[in-house]
């Protein structure tokens, strides 16, 4: 089988989208890049919980199927969209999960209510409305999305991004907590928001927050200046096999 080692993570990270909560049924879909020009997606209309390596589909840039005996998921052209326009993403999860959806159909962005928002950015904004599955969908996301790693698709859901799957993973579970802290905060009183700047302090203290890859000893004997790209990233982007949760610093 072609790229059998992408195809396993993206089928375990669909599996991850369902052990955290972040997908009911068949809702949602996940991709990630091969090379520059090649893309492991999802199939249409499956039980993520459950997908075979071989299940997953390989795709060229113009969308055809390259390996794979199943239909690619129906928001190829946002996943293609997404890459084309963004050749830092190396992942996109793409999530129905409960409480981002519930600010989607409100048409309002997620605030900095919780500095766990800083995986995805300052605030996350909400892209305009179009049909699932639709050019017109990918283009609104895309605009939306600009150069951050979260938008919510309104009256829908939520499209993460990031350098690789467990990025991508750890972005989408983000908005996803911090969305809930929102709501419940909203019902009990005036949430207190952060500002940019102090969003952009933790942000720059997730790029090294977590334990280098290379090790404590080795990373203190190399003057402890590089940590792993973005909190809980493997470096590899390995998604890990058990239900790892958001780091959360
Ligand atoms: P697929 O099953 O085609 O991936 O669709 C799920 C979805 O979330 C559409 O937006
Ligand atoms: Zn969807």
């Amino acid at each position: 089988m072609i790229h059998e080692q992408v195809r396993r993570e993206v089928a375990e990270a669909a599996r991850q989208m369902v052990l955290r909560g972040l997908a009911h049924g068949t809702s949602g879909n996940v991709s990630a890049r091969i090379g520059r020009d090649f893309f492991a997606v999802t199939p249409t209309g499956t039980d993520h919980a459950s997908l075979a390596v071989a299940d997953i589909v390989v795709l060229d840039a113009a969308g055809r199927i390259v390996d794979g005996r199943l239909a690619p998921t129906s928001e190829v052209p946002m996943h293609l969209g997404v890459y084309a326009a963004r050749p830092d993403v190396g992942a996109i999860v793409h999530t129905h999960s409960d409480y981002a959806t519930t600010f989607s159909i409100l048409r309002e962005p997620i605030r900095a209510a919780h500095y766990l928002l800083a995986f995805a950015g300052p605030s996350v904004p909400c892209a305009e409305y179009a049909t699932y599955g639709t050019p017109r969908l990918a283009a609104n996301a895309v605009a939306a999305l600009a150069g951050s790693r979260a938008t919510l698709l309104a009256n829908h859901g939520v499209l993460a991004v990031g350098p690789d799957l467990r990025m991508a993973l750890t972005v989408a579970e983000s908005v996803e907590v911090v969305a809930g802290l929102y709501y419940r905060a909203r019902l009990l009183g005036v949430p207190h928001i952060l500002d940019d700047a102090e969003m952009a302090r933790v942000a720059e203290l997730f790029r090294t927050y977590g334990q280098p890859a290379e090790g404590v000893e080795a990373a203190e004997g190399a003057g402890a200046s590089e940590g792993a790209e973005g909190a809980g990233a493997s470096g590899d982007g390995r998604v890990p096999e058990s239900g790892a949760p958001v780091p959360d610093p």
